[in-house]
């Protein structure tokens, strides 16, 4: 049965720093796939887009179908190997909320899990502040705050199409990491009974 973990949570909270750690803890190896990587090689072929934070403000229904793209490349890498699928529950574009995995898109992919990792708006302020490598929006901690609860429930509407158990992961300063890491990993290792 194939395996895949997506992890989620918004620019700025930690995601690939907690990733890439627990990848090195876990005890079978995950193929770590990008969606936006995904997506955007398929945006870039069809000359849609020169940049990945370019693709945010495409029309709405030329994503989902760069998603469903997407989604069916996963489906043929879960089938060989568990699959950490590093993504967004929900974008923030220039005309609203976007869902991440719309229900084709879910119901292709059938994520094992759904982890949401999230921070307090000042914690992830102050990352984003700390990381000028991208183009990213400038929010309020006001906005941040909506889009996590946005995200937490799109990972409701994700479990109900695809049997996913949500886990909710927090990644705080003090001391924090080392305990979010050591959550997902859990969550990882059960991949070990999937594929034997
Ligand atoms: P990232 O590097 O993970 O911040 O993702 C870069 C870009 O990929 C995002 O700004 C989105 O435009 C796109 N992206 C990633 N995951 C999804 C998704 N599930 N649905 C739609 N777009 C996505
Ligand atoms: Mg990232």
């Amino acid at each position: 049965m194939p395996f895949v973990v997506m992890i989620t949570g918004i620019p700025g909270v930690g995601k690939s720093t907690i990733t890439r750690l627990a990848l090195q803890k876990v005890n079978i190896k995950f193929r770590l796939v990008n969606f936006g990587d995904l997506m955007f090689e398929e945006a870039v072929e069809s000359g849609l887009v020169h940049h990945r934070d370019e693709m945010r403000k495409l029309d709405p229904m030329i994503q989902k179908e760069l998603q469903l793209k997407a989604a069916r490349k996963i489906v043929g890498i879960a089938r060989k190997e568990p699959v950490l699928l590093d993504t967004h529950a929900t974008i923030r574009t220039p005309m609203g909320y976007l869902l991440g995995f719309p229900r084709e898109v879910i119901e292709t992919i059938r994520p094992n899990f759904v982890v949401i990792i999230e921070a307090t708006p000042s914690e992830i302020l102050g990352r984003r502040l700390r990381d000028l490598k991208r183009d990213r929006d400038v929010e309020t901690e006001e906005q941040i705050e909506r889009h996590q609860d946005l995200n937490r429930a799109a990972a409701i509407s994700y479990a109900m199409h695809s049997d996913a158990l949500i886990k909710v992961i927090e990644n705080h300063e003090d001391k924090g990491l080392e305990e979010a890491v050591n959550e997902l990993v859990g969550v990882l290792n059960l991949a070990v009974r999937e594929y034997d």
